[in-house]
This record gives C-alpha cells, structure tokens and sequence, in this order.
C-alpha cells in the first residue's frame, strides 16, 4: 500500500471494510434481533450457523483482515486527523464485534436448549420395547428331549464337567489301559482331572446320590480331543439316559428308545439297534431311526441309506453298578446316549456343526 493511498483513504477504507462485514453478517442478523423468531431453525443449522459466523469472526476481525490492515495506518494518518480516525477505527471495530458477539450469545443459547429438549424423556410417548433374544437351537432341541422324557418318569440331571479319573472312567468300566483314557482322546487339567468325555458321569453321581430304583436323563456338554471339522467339534452336547430297577431288560431299552422318537420325530419312525461294543454296557447297541425327511425311501440327510444313526446304548455293565454300591443280582439297567449337536446338524440340515457354536448373530436369525 502505497504512502498516497494511505493518505488519502483511510477513512474510506475503515467505511469499505465495515460494509463487507456487513453484507456478510446479514444472514446472521435474525440472531442479534431478539423480535426474531428461530423457530424454523434445527440443531444442526444452528450449529453450522455458529461455525460460519466463527470464521466470518476471523475473516474481518482476525490479524490478516481488512480492519488489521487499517489499524496499522493510524501511525501514517497525518497527526491531526489521527486521534479521530483512531476512533473511527476502535468504534466500528467495537461494532464488529459486539455484532458477532450477540449472534453468538443468541447461538449458543439456542443449541444448548435444543440439546436438552433432544435429550428429555418424553414420558406419554410409548416405551421402546427391548429386542427380545431367542433361544439356541440346542437348547430348543435339549428341551423338547427334556419334555419327552419327563413325560416318560425321568428325571433331569446335571453335573460337573471337570471330573476325576473314577467318575469319568473306572466307574464306566474304562480299563486303565483304554485308548480313550489317553490324551490324545481327553483334555486333563495340569492337576489330573478330566474335562469329562460324556455325560455318562452323572449317572455315576446320580446312583451315588440317589441309589437304585432311578430313571434319569443327563444333558449336557462333553469334551473330546478332536480337530473341528464340519461333523466334529471338540465340544459338543450330548444327552445320557439311564433306568435301574429290578427286572430291567433290553426289551425296556428298545420300547424307551423306540417311544422317544416317535414322539420326536412321528408316530410312523421305525427304530433298528444294530449289534456294538461300548465299555459301560453288555450287551451294547447302536440305535438308528427311520430318516424324518424322507421316511425311508433315501434322502441327502440319510444319505440315501433311509436310516439315521443316532446313538449308542445297552444294558449297564455289572460292574458300573458295582462300582456305585448296587448288586446286579438284584438290579439292572439300561443306558443310551445321544449327541445333541448332530441331531440339531440333522433336523435343521446345516452342512457344518461348527456353525452351532460361531455365534453368528445372522445366521442365529432364521432360527427365530
Ligand atoms: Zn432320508
């Protein structure tokens, strides 16, 4: 700027200055008038508002602003004409910005009652109805066994899952040199104790607790060394049942087994036991079932065999009743055990069992 410029239009500038404010500062004119509604405002305008007017602040009164340029003429202003264009200067500055100052107070005042009234309960409006979960598909399934059964006079059991070497072996007649007592097949705690490898355990408690005549059944969940896969999972869920009394034979075992699921799966299900071996029952026997979806004819779940395998099961072994004080002269039982998971796999025809235990909240969803 140049030293004639400057002598001859101070004033003109500090007047050029003010009125570019002005022309800027119209749109922010409704908030310094008190007569002025804002109703037509919204919290988030009002924000934006207060931001834009913070930068119009910066933009006439900061230090690069036509008003600071001014300023720093007053020393060149001829002496006596400087204390008025001083004043000049101060009062039009005092003017910016008492302007932005009021916009502000106005602004300010307007978002935190905004805020607040946003943030207050309405209390006549309608509660918001928490979402509700459901249940696992597994424990829908465990139920709908629990039922059954119950209606057949047993009892439901529960128990540990971390075990002593009796309860989840000796006790099942699980010799001491058993494949399954290894660690390659059960987890072991750095103590010795077993993450149990079934359920059968509780019956060993039961029977203790409870003695003989006893009908129970023991859901729950089992743990086995084992890489998952789509059909493995190294935890899953089983159910064991259990019935002792006098004169207990396998025809009762098969009538029981058979019953079940009939009335899991229909009236018209048809049961076959197929000779096996298990270390806790003598005679033992694996139980399938007529498959659900195609009644026999072959299907992709039964794999065109017509049949589903289910279980194991037989006559409890003379010397697991031993083991808890009963004599088997006098008693005798039968035992089944089936797995919870691969029956769940089965009915709802999931390709992987893996996708029982993900916790995907998506896939969860249809079971609704
Ligand atoms: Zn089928």
């Amino acid at each position: 700027m140049t030293e004639s410029q400057t002598d001859q239009l101070p004033a003109q500038q500090v007047e050029a200055a003010s009125k570019a404010f002005e022309q800027e500062f119209e749109r922010f004119a409704c908030f310094t008038d008190a007569s002025r509604d804002l109703a037509g405002l919204d919290l988030d305008q009002a924000i934006a508002a207060e931001r834009a007017l913070a930068e119009l602040r910066t933009r006439h009164l900061g230090k690069k602003s036509e008003l600071a340029a001014v300023k720093k003429l007053i020393g060149r202003v001829a002496p006596a004409d400087r204390a008025s264009f001083g004043q000049l200067v101060q009062a039009t500055e005092a003017a910016l910005v008492k302007a932005i100052e009021e916009a502000e107070e106005t602004l300010r005042q307007y978002i935190e009652t905004e805020r607040t009234a946003r943030e207050s309960i309405d209390v006549t409006l309608p509660g918001r109805r928490p979402r509700h979960g459901h249940r696992h598909p597994i424990t829908l399934l465990r139920e709908r066994i629990e039922d059954i059964f119950v209606a057949l006079g047993y009892v439901i059991e529960d128990g540990r899952e971390i075990e002593t070497d009796f309860y989840n072996f000796t006790a099942l007649n699980i010799p001491e040199n058993h494949p399954a007592r290894g660690e390659l097949d059960t987890f072991y705690t750095t103590d010795g104790f077993a993450l149990r490898s079934q359920t059968s355990t509780v019956q060993i408690h039961a029977m203790q607790r409870r003695g003989v005549p006893i009908r129970m059944i023991a859901p729950g969940r089992v743990f086995r060394r084992d890489t998952p896969d789509p059909t493995h999972n190294p935890m899953f869920y089983q159910v064991e049942g259990l019935c002792v009394d006098r004169g207990i034979s396998m025809a009762h075992l098969k009538g029981t087994v058979t019953e079940f699921l009939r009335r899991m799966f229909g009236a018209d299900t048809v049961t076959r036991f197929r000779p096996s071996y298990f270390p806790f029952t003598e005679p033992s026997a694996e139980f399938d079932f007529s498959c659900f979806k195609c009644k026999g004819s072959g299907c992709r779940i039964c794999k065109n065999s017509g049949w589903i395998e289910l279980g194991g099961s037989g006559m409890v072994h003379p010397n697991v009743l031993r083991a808890v004080g009963v004599d088997p002269q006098q008693y005798s039982g039968f035992a089944f055990g089936l797995g919870i998971d691969r029956m769940c796999a089965l009915m709802y025809e999931l390709d992987d069992i893996r996708l029982l235990f993900e916790n995907d909240v998506r896939f969860w969803e249809q079971f609704e």
